[in-house]
């Protein structure tokens, strides 16, 4: 069988070398380095300038730890070089895989000529004007940065996720526009590089998405760092002045001005559905992405679509898991991934994360649930790190619902946390919503001591 897959992120190239070994012939086109936003652009530099921001933290507190008149010098140039020297022996990896049998990689840009036929634009007169044609095609393009229709919002220091890692020095001032995933995390960043940081949010508490309360608490904790955050507020312009770039929002309708030298600009991701005829092949998609089932095929029953170009969760893994999913429904197998039960974090420092409902989503779902909560400052571990900040929240199931529903009494529902290297620990959560574990089934799981995983143990005793 010949399967097509158009880009290759996490989604595309993973699911490209699970094909290979399944034995499919597959020719995979890439109009970028390969590894897309999340390799290159995206999540592995981040978490590179997260290392040096965390270091950078332990140092400032190192007198905490007895190690005092300590002088060292920030080099960002090194920063930076490390950075790429990660993402450069990763996109090699990712290149040897995309070379293995079974798999032919063409770089250009692909679209679509009819259902079944993919032309591929390329610089390289090799590949220009190549047609492949298909058995089975999977789309996954990805997305790319949004931006607001405000005045100012093209100035060139006005810079999106892709252009803050490619700065050759750190900003004096920085304003970030949304305090979504990317810009807590750069927010964070670059305060521990020595940035003075302000974010500007347009709804009532910074990521939107999460569990309120968490969002409450780890704005305390970064307001504590010395991170200007002001939410509830609409960003109207951005002027180019002698004095740097002034943000002007509204804060309870009045006007509130800002001045930095740089501006992130970090209001989401749209799908990228543009530029490859989606509507020539008879694809249904609009400005939330295109339209797929549980099983990630399109409208066209041999055309699949994966990852960010979907809308959704945008998140590397769940790219690559629904390709997986996709790949069992080419070939017919079954498939067991649950892809409603996703993990998801944030690097700042600390780390926050959270899997499946939130408490407010369960009110508003009318199901009853209890909250479970503890605090990392009564964590022998987290103390003995220094790093006493830090809650976390179980959702459960509360009495009296009936078995065998999705909410069955003592069902965790989700877990919510933030502190000290809370993406790792969300993890264990993921794996017992998976396998629709009660909390009397955690309850009974031993947890190593002294370890940070007992805050979750810590949070389910105290029911
Ligand atoms: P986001 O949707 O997480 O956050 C955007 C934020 O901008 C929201 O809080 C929103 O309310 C705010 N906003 C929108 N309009 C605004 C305005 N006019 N003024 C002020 N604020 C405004 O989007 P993002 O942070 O740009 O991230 C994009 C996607 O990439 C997300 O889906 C995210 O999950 C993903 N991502 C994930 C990771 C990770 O897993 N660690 C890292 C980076 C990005």
């Amino acid at each position: 069988m010949r399967l097509i897959i158009i880009g290759a992120g996490p989604g595309g190239y993973e699911t490209a070398v699970a094909a290979a070994r399944k034995g499919l012939e597959v020719t995979i086109i890439s109009d970028g380095p390969v590894g897309g936003t999340c390799l290159n652009e995206g999540c592995i530099p981040t978490k590179s300038f997260c290392r040096n921001a965390e270091l950078l933290e332990d140092l400032a507190k190192a007198s905490t730890f007895g190690i005092d008149d300590l002088q060292y010098k920030f080099d960002f140039a090194k920063v930076v070089s490390r950075k790429e020297e990660v993402v450069s022996q990763l996109r090699q990896g990712v290149e040897f895989l995309l070379g293995g049998k079974g798999i032919t990689l063409l770089r250009g840009k692909a679209s679509f000529k009819d259902a079944h036929t993919v032309c591929v634009a390329s610089d390289d007169p090799a590949m220009d004007g190549t047609e492949v044609t298909g058995d089975a095609i999977i789309i996954a393009t990805g997305s790319y940065s949004a931006s607001l229709p405000i005045p100012g919002a093209d100035l060139p220091d006005v810079i999106t996720s892709k252009e803050i890692l490619e700065l050759d020095a750190v900003p004096k001032r920085l304003c970030v526009i949304g305090a979504g995933v990317i810009g807590l995390e750069f927010a964070s960043i670059f305060k521990s590089f020595g940035s003075e940081v302000s974010v500007v949010e347009f709804c009532k508490e910074i990521l939107p998405r999460f569990d309120t309360d968490l969002a409450k608490r780890l704005k305390q904790t970064l307001s504590k760092r010395g991170i200007s955050i002001e939410t509830s507020a609409q960003v109207q312009s951005v002027e180019q002045t002698g004095a740097g770039l002034k943000v002007t929002y509204l804060k309870k309708e009045k006007p509130v001005e800002i001045v930095a030298d740089k501006v992130l600009m970090a209001v989401g991701r749209r799908p990228n559905v543009g530029g490859i005829n989606l509507a020539d092949a008879g694809i249904e998609f609009g400005p939330k992405g295109i339209v797929v089932d549980k099983d990630m095929r399109t409208n066209v029953p041999h055309i699949y679509a994966i990852g960010d170009v979907t809308g959704g969760y945008m998140l590397a893994h769940v790219a690559t898991f629904q390709g997986l999913r996709a790949l069992a429904a080419i070939l017919g197998e079954p498939c067991d991934i649950d892809l409603s039960i996703v993990p998801a974090a944030v690097f700042t420092n600390p780390e926050a994360a959270t899997v499946g409902k939130t408490e407010d989503e369960c009110k508003a779902a009318g199901i009853p649930v209890k909250c479970l909560k503890s605090f990392f400052r009564a964590n022998g571990k987290a103390l003995s790190m220094d790093e006493p900040d830090g809650f976390v929240k179980l959702v459960v199931a509360a009495e009296g619902q009936p078995e065998g529903s999705p909410w069955e009494t003592g069902r965790i529902l989700g877990c919510h946390l933030f502190g000290a290297h809370s993406a790792d620990i969300v993890q264990e959560i993921a794996a017992l919503m998976n396998r629709k574990a009660t909390l009397s089934e955690f309850q009974a799981v031993i947890h190593a001591h002294p370890t940070l995983t007992e805050v979750l143990q810590s949070a389910a005793h105290s029911a």
